[in-house]
């Protein structure tokens, strides 16, 4: 790149740095720079009160109207103007996301933090790995890669994950744990091998007879590789995630709970309590089947076999909600929401069957429907 010319992040950052006099990351200002932005603001009342309860840039997302009041900020009016004033210092570190055109959902919209996690070798790797193995050979169309699958994926756990949050502030979701659920959700099939579930179906058992290997493990294992090689635990902490906590709560949405000791306790997970249970059922919920990754694949498969989906997940986020089932929170929807998205009707298929459609058998062979019946817990093919 030529001396002189600058590219359009380091200029937004320059005039951002001319325009607040401080660093253009908020959360790396101390309490000189954080006490400038307010007298910017025209909030130089504040100041000293500020300045007093040592208040930095980090802190800052995590300020309530309540702290406020506490810190003796009154009246109400004055509490409100600086919490918007705050506000606008995350707008701005929106602006660095990048936005994708997924034909299946349409614009996405990446977090900077995300994007990290895309920008690497072990996540582009998925660009070359085929969704459904061969099938491409019978269906021509269907030769998408597991690269727009999990960003897919990532996309549809940040919905559900807002989705909730918005109906329900009571579960009190915070900004971490929607970015570890987004990141759960990009990095669910990094373990895949070529062809996908051809390769754990097919060729390990032929080339290692008898070893047990799963893609979700493999998946936390290339996860922490990523983590690891590209220096990414340093940008996690700087976007205000806790290490190693969310690298835990992370991998365990993708796989379960990673300390077998603890199996058979009754919270066998670590990352996150478990008042919010309810957040493990986001990426692959081990409860009934029903995340948002068979909400990526049902949509893109059937889009790129030419086939039609009936599963509509719009509607499960118009009505999910949280409730709390044998003092665990889970995540729920009303009965007949459930029967309307989750039963795929095939012809005279009995009532009570749950077709979860074709998605692993197709792999190998056309044709062949995995049928999960919900009274007897028994899975057929068909
Ligand atoms: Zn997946």
């Amino acid at each position: 790149m030529e001396r002189g010319i600058k590219r359009p992040r380091e200029e937004a950052d320059g005039v951002l740095r001319e325009k607040q006099g401080c660093d253009a990351d908020f959360r790396r200002w101390d309490v000189a720079e954080t006490v400038f932005y307010l007298r910017r603001e025209g909030l130089e009342q504040w100041e000293q009160m500020f300045r007093e309860h040592g208040i930095t840039g980090p802190g800052l997302p995590f300020l309530t109207e309540a702290h406020l009041e506490k810190m003796g900020v009154f009246p109400l009016g004055s509490r409100l103007q600086i919490l918007h004033c705050l506000q606008k210092l995350w707008q701005v570190s929106n602006e660095s996301m990048k936005v994708l055109n997924d034909p299946i959902h349409g614009h996405i919209e990446l977090h900077p933090l995300l994007l990290r996690f895309v920008d690497t070798p072990q996540f582009q790797r998925l660009r070359h790995i085929k969704q459904l193995g061969g099938t491409y050979l019978v269906f021509p169309g269907a030769s998408h890669n597991r690269f727009e699958h999990s960003v897919g994926v990532g996309y549809l756990a940040g919905c559900l994950v807002q989705a909730l949050n918005e109906r329900q502030p009571e579960l009190l979701i915070t900004k971490q744990d929607v970015l570890c659920v987004q990141i759960a959700g990009l990095c669910h099939d990094l373990g895949h091998g070529p062809f996908s579930h051809m390769f754990d179906g097919m060729f390990i058992p032929k080339v290692r007879p008898g070893e047990k290997w799963k893609h979700e493990m493999a998946s936390v294992q290339m996860f922490d590789h990523l983590v690891r090689v590209n220096g990414l635990e340093e940008v996690m902490e700087r976007h205000g995630l806790t290490l190693p906590v969310d690298l835990v709560f992370i991998k365990e949405q993708i796989a379960g709970p990673l300390d077998n000791s603890i199996l058979n306790s009754s919270w066998p997970y670590k990352g996150r309590p478990m008042e919010k249970s309810f957040l493990y059922e986001i990426v692959a919920n081990k409860r009934n089947g029903i995340d948002v990754d068979k909400w990526d694949y049902f949509a893109r498969d059937c889009y790129h076999l030419g086939i039609q989906n009936n599963f509509d997940y719009q509607r499960f986020l118009k009505f999910a909600r949280v409730c709390e089932v044998r003092g665990k929170k889970h995540i729920c929807t009303r009965d007949k929401v459930h029967f309307a998205v989750v039963i795929l009707t095939l012809g005279d298929m009995p009532k009570k069957i749950i077709i979860f459609w074709l998605n692993c058998k197709i792999r190998y062979t056309c044709g062949y429907f995995l049928v999960f019946c919900l009274d007897k817990k028994k899975i057929y093919l068909i």
